[in-house]
């Protein structure tokens, strides 16, 4: 299966560089500012956007995980996990969120993650970073901070790794 390297392991870096500037600069520090990771890709992207962080602010921000497997409305089409991973803390009220995952598509993943928050408390604001926007929307949302756009077609599939990001043909 043809594979093309679109951004590798320094042009990742960068890019969570980049969006840790955009995010201090957005949110004028990082008081109140919690980062959530999206199970199971934007996990280690949330962590590194942290890191990144604290490398300009010297404060680490908090870092929560939240699964959206039972928010989805297409939850038959994909797979359950077994166990919920979510872990947010108990008071959201107030805080400025920075969702982060892998790659948006649809929307559908970030719809339920608005949701799924809705259910922990009233944020003051809730923002959207992704390594990849694949294109190909189906819902009203809009990242706030891009690793790379990629216009896709809807058969190919993104692969993203802290060693880089390629694009390939769907597995039929
Ligand atoms: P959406 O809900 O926006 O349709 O799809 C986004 C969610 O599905 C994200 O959580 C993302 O991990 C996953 N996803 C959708 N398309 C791709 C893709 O091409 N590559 C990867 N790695 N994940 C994808
Ligand atoms: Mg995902």
């Amino acid at each position: 299966v043809p594979r093309t390297r679109v951004l590798d392991a320094d042009d990742v870096a960068r890019a969570i560089w980049r969006m840790a500037h955009e995010v201090v600069e957005r949110n004028h520090g990082l008081d109140e500012v919690l980062v959530v990771g999206l199970q199971t890709g934007g996990c280690w992207i949330a962590e590194r956007l942290a890191d990144a962080l604290d490398s300009i602010e010297q404060v680490r921000p908090e870092v929560g995980v939240l699964d959206v497997a039972f928010y989805r409305d297409d939850i038959g089409i994909r797979p359950v996990l077994p166990e919920a991973v979510t872990d947010i803390p108990e008071d959201i009220d107030g805080r400025s969120i920075v969702l982060v995952d892998d790659v948006l598509f649809t929307g559908r993943t970030i719809r339920a993650a608005l949701g799924a928050l809705h259910d922990y408390g009233r944020p003051r604001s809730v923002q959207l970073a992704v390594m990849v926007d694949r294109g190909h929307r189906e819902l009203p949302i809009r990242p706030d901070y891009v690793g790379k756009n990629l216009p896709t077609r809807r058969d190919e599939v993104v692969d993203v790794h802290p060693e880089g990001v390629d694009l390939g043909e769907m597995v039929k």
